[in-house]
């Protein structure tokens, strides 16, 4: 193996660090603490790790948690009731509410619903719109921490060309807008691109967000490219037992590592750094509402 590992835990711990700082000097110079308010529908297993995750960190950075769980049954309209009271609380300064949510309810109503300025996951359009046209928006989370990983590792971004596997709204879409204003040359691919090793061969950057275990293989890499591994899957382990799992990136690792000269692994990647920028949106979304000026994290 011969790529650097890009150790997202470790940068991460370093942004949380940084985020506590401005956390206690808010406390201390302006007398009020960010307030992330997270909402979990229902009882999927893996919502409520990350919302038990999220809740942790955000209390360990010193901003206070407000946890609201709902039955699998609750109604859009009792959804929407509880976000239109936390847009108003002057107490919250950001709101997510963890996706999927059961089928009853649509996802984009009540994104939509959330107000822009608390909109810490960046999903609502106003969001979308204000990173696309290269204005001040809340971004999303994964997006940005791979941004963030990215210019710690190469400084300026200008003129590299990044190839961004995947579109969704939440990842690859939003990585593309991020890395254009970055100045890199950006070329999104899917599964209806053509030639797609090719494609890949062709990034200084590649950022792959498909949700395919290893799908990506060392021989779709250009020589010393840096490769962002957003994908969380989980595949069975036998070998570590009956029934048992582990998780896996996009890319396979093994032969990706020959030829990158830096990759993030999973876990320990890309991962850490969502949970970091949700923190960072929440201390700005909390710092914007109220014109505080803060040191740029
Ligand atoms: P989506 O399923 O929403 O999007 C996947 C994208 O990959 C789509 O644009 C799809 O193309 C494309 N795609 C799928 N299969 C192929 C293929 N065979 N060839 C080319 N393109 C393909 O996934 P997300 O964006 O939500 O997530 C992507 C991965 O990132 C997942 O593994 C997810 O678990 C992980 N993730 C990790 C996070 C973290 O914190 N590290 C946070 C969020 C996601 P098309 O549009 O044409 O269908």
């Amino acid at each position: 193996m011969s790529a650097q590992i890009i150790d997202g835990k470790a940068f991460s711990n370093q942004l949380v660090e940084k985020i506590s700082e401005q956390v206690a000097t808010l406390k201390h110079a302006h007398h009020f603490t960010p307030g992330l308010a997270v909402v979990l529908v229902g009882e999927d297993p893996a919502s409520q790790v990350y919302v038990r995750n999220k809740a942790e960190r955000t209390k360990t950075c010193g901003m206070r948690s407000i946890e609201h769980r709902l039955p699998a049954d609750t109604s859009q309209d009792a959804l929407l009731a509880l976000i239109e009271q936390m847009n108003i609380d002057d107490q919250i300064d950001g709101i997510l509410v963890q996706l999927p949510l059961p089928s009853q309810i649509d996802d984009k109503a009540v994104i939509q619903a959330i107000a822009p300025q608390k909109d810490v996951d960046g999903f609502h359009v106003v969001n979308a719109g204000l990173l696309a046209t290269g204005q001040q928006a809340l971004v999303p989370c994964t997006p940005y921490g791979c941004l963030m990983l990215l210019q710690d590792h190469f400084g300026d971004l200008s003129g590299l060309s990044a190839v961004v596997l995947g579109r969704s709204n939440i990842v690859g879409k939003p990585m593309a807008q991020l890395l254009l204003n970055a100045n890199a040359t950006v070329t999104i691919a899917h599964s209806r691109t053509k030639d797609l090793e090719d494609v890949c061969r062709h990034a200084d950057i590649l950022i792959a967000a498909v949700g395919r275990p290893e799908m990506v293989t060392g021989d779709w890499i250009k020589k010393g490219a840096v490769v962002i591994d957003v994908g969380i899957n989980r595949v069975p382990a036998p070998e570590r037992g009956e029934g048992k799992y582990r998780l896996t990136g996009d890319v396979h690792f093994d032969s990706a590592s020959e030829i990158a000269s830096a990759i993030t692994p999973v876990p320990g990647g890309v991962g850490p750094m969502t949970i970091a920028c949700l923190l960072r949106n929440t201390l700005v979304a909390a710092t914007r509402r109220r014109n505080i000026a803060i040191d740029n994290i």
